[in-house]
């Protein structure tokens, strides 16, 4: 009796244990399928390759810690699958290393680029100086993303700087800054602390890349040294209180940098720089940072009017635009996107000079379809835009000579960017394509 009660009692905790090994599988292979079904997602969304810095997992490493994914502060960048780490959405990793530094048994890496896909780089020695003597570069379009990085390398360049110039110069300045993200905004805070004579140049606006992140957005951070201001010692912080910091500053210290100033070229002659800006107007300068981080310059239509203020080459903050007549310009994601989301409170007109959407990810094709079909947008295929005006824009359709007009109170352009590179090379800087290469490991 006593042995069929034990027999009874262990084959109850066999039992138990064998139900609870089976729901753990299942949920195991439930996981691994919902990853697997994100990972087709991302691949047919184009956002499964990594465009610049991603974490790489090493397989015969990975002990399924899933430390990574709770430390990574985006979404699906990492999952779990087949009971090891694998990246989803990789070209959305911003390159916080949380993951790297969260993993117990160093089983990631930071890596730019893949087999697959090369990421351009230029070419820099240790001092931030590429292979033209005087032509620096810090921030992100060295490789290394991230607001802390940016500040660093800003404020470390210059202290490489102030070390090549001469007393005496015939340039018109010490420095010329080039691009005022964090980089750049740094590279003048510490250009001036060394009584340098800088001019800072930027294309756009003031803060680089943190100036276009939603209202909303959370900023991970880490504490960091800002050039005449001393220890910043956020870890989270919103865009709003970052470039309140930078403004402030900057004011303290009587700096204007220059906006809406965009450096076309650069060129040398008798060891001296000339930055020649769109504008056309020229500077000469003793050294040059290039502060012009790796998202590039948003390409024009070169029309009349595109000059003025009611034209944008982003959407900020949707939500604020209201009962406007807006017309979106582009037949890519960024502009279906921009036009779905002011659809809802505006009247809003897509003009993309192609017959059809050709390049769409899935989602936006089937959403921007059914925003025509209830004539929640009306697009203009086979269009082009001929001048922008005070309340109106002229556009042409169909190789018609006809010119139409568009009643019209905003425009946002989204026809491509032009990369960097191109402007690096004409500078005379050499670019090396880096397929893989680790940036950063524990
Ligand atoms: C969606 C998103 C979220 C992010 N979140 C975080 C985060 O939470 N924490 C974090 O630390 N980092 C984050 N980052 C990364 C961070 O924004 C960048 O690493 C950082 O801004 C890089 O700074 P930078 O100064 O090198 O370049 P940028 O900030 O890109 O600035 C470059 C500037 O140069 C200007 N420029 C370019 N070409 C020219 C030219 N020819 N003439 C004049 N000016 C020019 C541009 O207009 C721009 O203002 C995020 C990035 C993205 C895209
Ligand atoms: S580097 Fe940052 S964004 Fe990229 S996966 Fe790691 S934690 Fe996430």
């Amino acid at each position: 009796m006593d042995q069929l009660i034990e027999f009874a009692i262990y084959g109850f905790i066999a039992l138990l244990i064998l139900i609870v090994l089976v729901i753990y599988i299942r949920k195991q292979r439930r996981e691994s399928d919902e990853v697997g079904v994100k990972i087709a997602q991302a691949k047919e969304d184009g956002i499964h390759e990594p465009v610049s810095l991603h974490p790489f997992v090493d397989p015969n490493r990975c002990i399924k810690s899933g430390a990574c994914i709770d430390a990574c502060p985006e979404e699906d960048i990492l999952g779990i699958r087949h009971g090891k780490a694998t990246v989803i959405n990789a070209s959305h990793c911003i390159g916080h290393g949380a993951c790297l530094r969260a993993c117990p048994v160093e089983a990631i890496s930071l890596r730019i680029g893949t087999e697959k896909r090369g990421v351009d780089l230029p070419d820099m020695n240790p001092n931030f100086e590429t292979n033209v003597p005087g032509i620096f570069i810090a921030g992100e379009l060295g490789g290394m993303g991230l607001i802390k990085n940016a500040v660093t390398q800003g404020r470390e360049a210059v202290d490489n700087i102030v070390k090549i110039l001469k007393k005496e110069s015939p340039a018109e300045y010490d420095l010329i800054v080039v691009g005022a993200g964090p980089a750049g905004i740094s590279a003048t805070l510490a250009a001036k602390k060394n009584n340098l004579k800088v001019l800072t140049l930027e294309q756009d606006t003031l803060g680089g890349t943190v100036f276009t992140f939603p209202r909303s957005k959370i900023v991970m951070t880490s504490p960091m040294d800002l050039p005449l201001h001393g220890k910043v010692k956020f870890n989270e912080t919103s865009k709003t209180e970052l470039l309140n910091l930078w403004h402030s500053v900057l004011s303290k210290n009587n700096i204007i940098i220059r906006e809406n100033s965009k450096v076309e070229a650069i060129t040398s002659e008798n060891g001296i720089f000339r930055a020649e800006l769109l504008s056309g107007e020229q500077y000469t300068t003793q050294a040059v940072l290039l502060a012009i981080g790796r998202r590039g310059t948003p390409r024009k239509l070169n029309v009349t009017g595109e000059d003025t203020e009611k034209v944008a080459y982003r959407l900020l903050e949707p939500e604020d635009i209201s009962n406007k007549n807006v017309l979106v310009v582009g037949g890519g994601d960024s502009a279906v996107e921009s036009a779905l989301l002011l659809a809802d409170n505006n009247k809003v007109t897509l003009s993309y000079r192609s017959a059809n959407f050709s390049r769409l990810k899935p989602k936006n094709a089937e959403k921007i379809n059914t925003s025509i079909k209830n004539g929640l947008i009306n697009v203009r295929f086979n269009s082009n835009i001929v001048s922008i005006e005070n309340g109106l824009v002229l556009y042409t359709e169909n190789d018609s000579e006809e010119v139409l007009r568009l009643d019209n109170d905003l425009v946002f352009i989204f026809a491509g960017g032009e990369l960097p590179t191109q402007f690096l090379k004409k500078a005379g800087i050499k670019i090396s394509t880096k397929y893989g290469e680790t940036i950063l490991k524990n």
